[in-house]
């Protein structure tokens, strides 16, 4: 089994074209229904009282929920716009609301997970939830330039704290301080990372191993509309390839890194969630 653990959000997205407002978001909501395609998901993450039970009833659809802990308060949320080419992100709000202080627990199920996958959350938080798996085989975690810029020193102990560091270009440089991708992601490996998984958005993404660089390409699309959750779509097909096949050998984990790349690209042609919710025959 694979657990994701990480946000759930009510999302506002400012595209070019369209803007969406409060939708279903959060790093573990595209993460674990990426994963949901290749293997049993479960999900651990906090939602407020506002949470609508039409987003509650979508999770459900694809994963389980017994690790979803509702508190009274907010939900999770983020505002962010494109511009027009979008290839840029600029982040407008992060509340983190009922995230903030939230201290997660993991159902006595889900405990046993061999794969966790510890998605863009709070770093003293994913800290603390890899700590109560029994049997890890196969950890890996994201983290953004929020959470680099507020709490570095933890993000760095959570990088320690698992197998791999999965994370998009401009952030590994931000929080290795290199430019240089391959002497970023030596310092990462430094750190404690024994696997570093660079994204660099259309351009694929560089897998690297002690002294090996694999590097993959995307899958090249016409039609972009919405790249929101592609990264955690990335991560979330990656590790949920590698618990269905039950292997992490490296040829397993470069094949992993490819349906990464093909379920990033699948969350960034529809908006929303709705790129990654249909995808068949994988
Ligand atoms: P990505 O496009 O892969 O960076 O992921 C976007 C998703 O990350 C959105 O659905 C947001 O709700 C979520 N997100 C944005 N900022 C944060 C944050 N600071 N902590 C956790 N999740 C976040």
């Amino acid at each position: 089994m694979l657990t994701v653990f990480g946000s759930v959000a009510l999302d506002t997205i400012r595209t070019p074209k369209k803007t969406l407002k409060n939708v279903l978001g959060g790093a573990a909501t595209f993460a674990s229904i990426a994963a949901s395609h290749f293997t049993k998901t479960g999900l651990i993450a906090v939602i407020g009282n506002d949470f609508p039970k039409k987003n509650y009833n979508t999770l459900s659809k694809y994963v389980d929920l017994e690790g979803l802990t509702r508190l009274n308060g907010k939900t999770f949320r983020y505002d962010g716009k494109y511009d027009k080419t979008l290839s840029t992100r600029q982040t407008l709000k992060t509340e983190l609301n009922v995230l903030e202080n939230f201290k997660p627990t993991v159902p006595d199920k889900y405990r046993k997970s061999r794969f966790v996958y510890l998605a863009n959350n709070d770093p003293d938080q994913n800290i603390a939830i890899i700590k109560e798996f029994n049997d890890v085989r196969f950890s890996m975690c994201d983290t953004i330039e929020f959470w680099i810029q507020t709490k570095r020193n933890s993000v760095i102990k959570m990088i320690k704290s698992v197998d791999a560091i999965v994370i998009n270009d401009e952030e590994a440089k931000l929080i290795t301080k290199e430019n240089n991708l391959i002497k970023s992601a030596k310092k990462m490996m430094e750190w404690g990372a024994q696997y570093v998984i660079i994204k660099k958005g259309e351009h694929g993404a560089l897998f690297f191993f002690q002294d090996i660089i694999f590097p993959t390409t995307a899958f090249s699309l016409e039609n972009i509309v919405d790249p929101t959750g592609a990264g955690d779509s990335f991560a979330g097909g990656m590790i949920g390839y590698l618990a269905k096949m039950n292997k992490t050998n490296l040829s397993t984990i470069k094949r992993s890194i490819i349906f990464g790349n093909v379920l990033g690209s699948f969350a960034v042609e529809k908006y929303g969630l709705n790129g990654v919710i249909h995808v068949n025959d994988l």
